[in-house]
C-alpha cells in the first residue's frame, strides 16, 4: 500500500521546541505568559489594520465572544452563513439567540451578498427588528465579497462578524481575511493553516475591546484582592505553552500559505482538462484565498461517478478526501430555524463537492498521485 495522503495535517516547524524549553525555564506552564502575549503581537503584526488580537482556547470560543461584544443575547436574531461548519453558528445557541440561515452565492461559496439583505428585510418585516449581527465565513479560505456584504451591513447598520477560522492569511483587497467586520475569529485547531495544538483567537477593533475580551475570557475577574464577579465569564483564554506553539507556528506562516497555494496551483493545472471537474478559483484579482482546502465540483454526468464515489475509491487508495460542509438548514439541530436561499446554491455545492488533500506538508508527488488516481475514477 501506498504512503496515506491525509487532508490537512498539523505542520510542525521544528522551532516550538525551543519556545517551550524558554516556557519550562520561566515557569510560565500557567494560562498567562510571555508567549501568549508574543503570539498575540505576532498575529497583530501579521493582521495589520491597527487590529487588537486576544488568543483563546478554541476558534468556536472566539465566536462566542465576538456574538457576546455585539450584544447578542437571549431571542435576538442573528444572520448566519447556511454553509459551514457547524462552529459558525453554534455559540449564537449558546447565547440563547436564534440563527437566521442564509444561502451562498456559488464563486466564493460563501453568503449570498443579494440574499442577505432579502433576510434583512424580511426579518424587519417579520419581527419588527433587524437582526443583531451578521456572521460571514470565508470558507475553505476563499474570502467572501466583502465589499458588497459590509455595504449591505452598514446599510442596515448590523455589525459583521468574520469567521476567518479557514482563512488565515486569506486576502481580499489586499486586506486580511478577518480584518473587515466589527470582530474576526481565527482558529489554530490541528487542521488549520497554523496549529497550537488548539486554539483560537478574536480580532477586536481596538485595545479597549481586547481588554474586555480578555477580562471575560478569563473568569471575569474584578481587580480587587478578593474574588468579586460583576459579569459573568469564560475559561477561554490559550495556555501559554500553547502560545510557545504558536509562536514556533507563526516563524514559517508564509511558507506554510505558500505551499498551499502552490497545492492549489498543481490541482488547477493537472485537472484543468479534466471533463466535469472543476477546481475552485479565484473569482477575480479582488480574492487571494490561503486554499486552505482545495475543493472542487463534480458534474457526475460528465465524470461517471458522484463525489461521493469518487471519495470511497480514492480511500481505497488510501488517499483521504472529504465532502464539503453540509449546510446548516440540512441539520435535524437547525432545521426549525428560518432559512433563506430559494436557489439552494448551498445544497447543489454541498451535493457536487470534494476537498482534496491540502496540506502544507504534501509533497508535489503526494498532490500528483491524488490526480493521477482521480483521473482514473473518472472515465
Ligand atoms: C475550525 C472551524 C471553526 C472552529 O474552530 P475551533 O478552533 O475548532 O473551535 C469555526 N468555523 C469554521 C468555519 C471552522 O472551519
Amino acid at each position: 500500500m501506498e504512503k496515506r495522503i491525509l487532508l490537512s495535517m498539523p505542520h510542525m516547524s521544528g522551532t516550538e521546541q525551543k519556545y517551550i524549553s524558554e516556557a519550562f525555564e520561566g515557569s510560565w506552564i500557567v494560562p498567562l505568559g510571555p508567549h501568549v502575549n508574543e503570539f498575540e503581537l505576532r498575529l497583530q503584526h501579521f493582521l495589520g489594520e491597527n487590529k487588537s488580537v486576544v488568543a483563546l482556547s478554541a476558534g468556536t470560543a472566539a465566536i462566542h465572544l465576538g456574538l457576546i461584544m455585539l450584544g447578542v443575547s437571549r431571542d435576538d436574531e442573528v444572520i448566519c452563513q447556511d454553509l459551514t461548519f457547524s462552529a459558525s453558528c453554534n455559540p449564537i445557541c449558546y447565547q440563547g439567540a436564534i440563527p437566521v440561515f442564509v444561502d451562498s452565492e456559488p464563486e466564493t461559496m460563501n453568503i449570498d451578498p443579494v440574499v442577505l439583505e432579502e433576510a434583512i428585510i424580511d426579518r424587519k418585516k417579520y419581527t419588527g427588528r433587524y437582526p443583531k449581527a451578521i456572521v460571514v465565513v470565508h470558507l475553505y479560505g476563499m474570502p467572501a465579497k466583502m465589499d458588497e456584504i459590509m455595504a449591505v451591513a452598514s446599510k442596515y447598520g448590523i455589525p459583521v462578524l468574520e469567521d476567518a477560522a479557514e482563512a488565515l492569511g486569506s486576502e481580499y483587497s489586499g486586506r486580511k481575511a478577518g480584518t473587515f467586520g466589527e470582530y474576526g475569529a481565527l482558529s489554530f485547531n490541528g487542521n488549520k493553516i497554523i496549529t497550537t495544538s488548539g486554539g483560537g483567537a478574536l480580532i477586536c477593533p481596538d485595545k479597549e475591546c481586547a481588554a474586555r475580551v480578555l477580562f471575560l475570557a478569563t473568569q471575569a475577574r474584578e481587580n480587587r484582592p478578593y474574588y468579586y464577579h460583576t459579569t459573568i465569564g469564560y475559561n477561554y483564554r490559550l495556555s501559554n505553552i500553547s502560545g510557545c506553539i504558536g509562536c514556533g507556528q507563526i516563524d514559517v506562516l508564509d511558507e506554510r500559505l505558500a505551499r498551499r497555494r502552490a497545492i492549489h496551483d498543481i490541482y488547477a493545472r493537472e485537472l484543468a482538462c479534466v471533463p466535469g471537474i472543476s477546481v475552485q478559483m479565484n473569482p477575480s484579482d479582488k480574492f487571494n484565498s490561503n486554499f486552505w482546502l482545495s475543493t472542487i465540483q463534480v458534474n457526475p454526468e460528465l465524470t461517471g461517478c458522484t463525489p461521493d464515489e469518487i471519495r470511497v475509491a480514492l480511500a481505497d487508495k488510501n488517499i483521504e478526501t472529504r465532502l464539503l460542509w453540509r449546510p446548516m438548514h440540512m441539520m435535524p439541530v437547525f432545521e426549525k430555524y428560518p432559512y433563506y436561499g430559494n436557489a439552494e446554491t448551498g445544497r447543489r455545492l454541498f451535493e457536487n463537492g470534494l476537498c482534496l488533500p491540502s496540506g502544507s506538508s504534501l509533497t508535489d508527488e503526494d498532490i500528483l498521485r491524488v490526480c493521477r488516481e482521480l483521473k482514473a475514477c473518472c472515465k
